[in-house]
């Protein structure tokens, strides 16, 4: 049996880190038929848009996608490609994992962190407008629906993956209508898990805080849209930055898996940029098709060669090539 997954190679130095987690993947031994889908800049001039419609019906059919980053043009008047896959496959849930690896300087040895944000309202819903010459507004939506799902797959990925706690966080004591029905929604899908995941809340400044000081203190997090956004940065900060941050887009049809980080153009062709955040991006994806025992191999081999630092790439501190990071890892993951 071969999993049909749509690849997305993306701009800048996405097609060499999609290449690196091909590798990867596939030295599991599991059977991938890669539906290789152009998206980005280079469509643009081509079929005049970042984001053709066959992409989304490929990922309509695969139902899995592995993404490199996109050059969002600035000004071009085209929608962000990330944007238009998450309204147009409904993917309302960002999961990004932020865990410590031995070998990634950070100030912390100990963070273990899943942010699960809520990807399709709150102020991104896009609702904003010039009110005359000098103001402009931009409406916060927050629906008990999308509250409560997005509350519930919190929950849910706490039960599957043997998480113990999940924090809201929200600023719901100054936004008390939008931010209070967050926390409602919270709480009242927290009473279904209650005797078996704990539940608390705090107010987003604050959990900034406790981040910084005391990142142990947290296991799940489940934040609106905005704050979600931030909050997933600076739990990538405490672990070593983009170069190792993976994410996963997750709706209930369709699943995008892709790095944190952008195409960081001034790198593209050039094998040097870190492929550690797509591949472990690839280790989410095999989770999710249920490949627990592949997905384990796959971190663990990208956690035993950075922690040797033999091969590691320059944003690291070393000299090796994407190439050669990435066949490092393979030969972990046969090994
Ligand atoms: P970026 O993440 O591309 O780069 C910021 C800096 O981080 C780079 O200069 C580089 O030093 C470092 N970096 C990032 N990824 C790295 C890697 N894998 N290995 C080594 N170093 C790495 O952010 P940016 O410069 O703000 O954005 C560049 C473009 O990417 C923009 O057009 C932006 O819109 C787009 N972008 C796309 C996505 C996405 O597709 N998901 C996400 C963020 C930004």
């Amino acid at each position: 049996m071969s999993y049909d997954v749509t690849l997305i190679p993306g701009d800048g130095i996405g097609p060499e880190l999609a290449d690196a987690t091909v590798q990867v993947l596939e030295s599991t031994g599991l059977a991938f038929t890669w539906d290789r889908q152009q998206a980005g800049e280079a469509t643009i001039e081509a079929e005049g848009t970042p984001l053709p419609d066959r992409v989304v019906e490929s990922i309509r059919r695969t139902g899995t996608a592995i993404k490199g980053p996109i050059t969002t043009p600035v000004g071009s008047g085209f929608r962000s490609v990330n944007v238009g896959l998450r309204q147009a496959l409904d993917l309302y849930a960002n999961v990004r994992p932020a865990r410590s690896m031995a070998g990634v300087e950070t100030r912390y040895e100990d963070v273990d962190l899943i942010i699960v944000r809520e990807n399709t309202e709150d102020l991104y819903a896009g609702i904003e407008h010039r009110v005359g010459p000098d103001a402009a507004e931009s409406i916060k939506i927050i629906t008990r629906f999308a509250s409560q799902r997005i509350a519930r797959y919190a929950f849910e990925y706490a039960v599957r993956n043997g998480r113990r706690k999940v924090t809201a966080v929200h600023k719901a004591n100054i936004m008390k209508l939008t931010d209070g029905l967050f926390l409602e929604s919270c709480q009242q899908v927290a009473a279904e898990y209650e005797g078996r995941i704990a539940f608390e809340d705090r107010i987003v400044d604050n959990m900034c805080m406790q981040l910084v000081q005391k990142p142990d203190l947290y296991d799940v997090l489940v934040l609106p849209n905005l704050y979600g956004d931030i909050v997933s940065d600076l739990a990538a900060g405490l672990v070593g930055g983009l170069g190792v941050a993976p994410g996963a887009n997750i709706g209930e049809h369709a699943a995008v898996f892709e790095a944190v980080h952008g195409s960081a153009p001034k790198y593209a062709g050039q094998n040097r940029a870190n492929p550690t955040a797509l591949i472990l991006s690839g280790a989410l994806m095999l989770r999710h098709l249920g490949e627990t025992a592949a997905a384990d191999r796959v971190e663990s081999a990208v956690r035993a060669v950075l922690a040797e630092g033999r091969v590691s790439t320059p944003d690291l501190g070393g000299s090796a090539g994407t190439r050669e990071f990435a066949a490092a890892v393979a030969d972990r993951v046969t090994a």
